[in-house]
């Protein structure tokens, strides 16, 4: 069967990861439409190959040795917003980026979207992994999400989600590479705000952010925090900050960001990973789980 877009054949994944690492994708398609990621998903199914959904790329990895399916982004970003009074519901498609969303909502005078000022990704990544900061997360304000399961459109409303930290119903059935779900478009409820104090607001935000944020290439936060405790915190005692594997190294900084300061390899990261999880291990008997995605 022929492709039905044309398609990317051993697509390096570092053009499409924020860590600017991973190995091959056999096959790399965009999709802009809903039919689009149709035919795509059919075509994969059809030819037997893995299938994985990308958003844009801030929280995942592809590992050295490649894919040897088909990854497809999710690009369709067009968004409507429709007001009733002090309320509105924004449905956006899933490939828009979530902190120009947030900015251009703030600046129409509508509240709920500005802790995502600054926030790297996409809207269907954000609703799968629950993104959140500065006192938001997604689940606070998302009404429904609208899937493409197998070949079937459906809407579940939030509870359906079970959003929990960093975590949804969508975040493990995502990582099935056979008929994984596709996030096409979510609902938030929004509150009308004022203007001029939702901008002060997101600057505060976006200072915050960039004193905090380590420089340099990264996926942010490596691993969830453990209940009660602080990933980075954990390796930092674990006296990890600053390691390096070839050109990966334990942020100074941050302890929970791996940066990648030149041309690190998914193999590099995946060193440091290990390395943090067994030196926690070992000395503090907690296991990290991992925020990011490796594929
Ligand atoms: C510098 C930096 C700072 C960060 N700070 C934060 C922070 O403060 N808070 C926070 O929560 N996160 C943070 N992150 C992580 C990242 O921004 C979020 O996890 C983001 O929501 C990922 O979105 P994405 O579109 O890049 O997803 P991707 O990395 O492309 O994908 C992540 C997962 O979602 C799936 N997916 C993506 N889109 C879809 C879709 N449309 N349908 C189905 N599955 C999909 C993928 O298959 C994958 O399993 C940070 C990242 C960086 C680089």
């Amino acid at each position: 069967m022929n492709p039905p877009i044309p398609l990317r054949e051993h697509e390096p994944m570092h053009r499409h990861s924020s860590w600017r690492a991973g190995g091959a994708a056999r096959y790399y398609a965009e999709a802009t439409t809903v039919a689009a990621a149709l035919r795509l998903a059919a075509w994969a199914r059809a030819e037997g190959l893995p299938l994985v959904w990308l958003g844009r790329g801030t929280n995942l990895l592809v590992r050295a040795e490649g894919f040897p399916g088909l990854i497809v982004a999710y690009r369709a970003h067009g968004w409507q917003l429709v007001e009733a009074g002090d309320t509105a519901l924004l449905r956006v498609e899933a490939g828009a980026a979530i902190a120009g969303l947030a900015r251009r909502i703030g600046a129409l005078g509508w509240a709920g979207l500005a802790w995502a000022e600054g926030l790297p990704g996409s809207v269907g990544g954000a609703v799968v992994g629950n993104a959140g900061c500065y006192g938001g997360e997604v689940a606070g304000l998302l009404q429904s999400a609208e899937l493409l399961l197998g070949e079937a459109g459906a809407t579940w409303p939030t509870e359906r989600l079970a959003y929990g930290y960093r975590t949804s119903a969508l975040k493990s059935a995502v990582q099935s590479t056979d008929t994984p779900p596709l996030v096409l478009a979510a609902t938030f409820r929004l509150l009308r705000g004022d203007r001029d104090e939702l901008a002060a607001h997101m600057a505060a935000i976006a200072a915050q952010r960039k004193a905090k944020t380590p420089t340099g290439s990264s996926c942010g936060s490596v691993f969830k925090n453990p209940p009660g405790a602080s990933a980075g915190q954990l390796i930092e005692v674990a006296g990890l900050k600053g390691r390096a594997v070839g050109a990966a190294v334990i942020s100074p900084v941050h302890a929970n960001y791996i940066i990648n300061t030149g041309a690190a390899t998914a193999a590099d990261i995946l060193a440091l990973i290990d390395l943090a999880r067994t030196e926690v291990f070992r000395q503090s008997a907690i296991e990290l789980e991992l925020e990011v995605r490796i594929i």
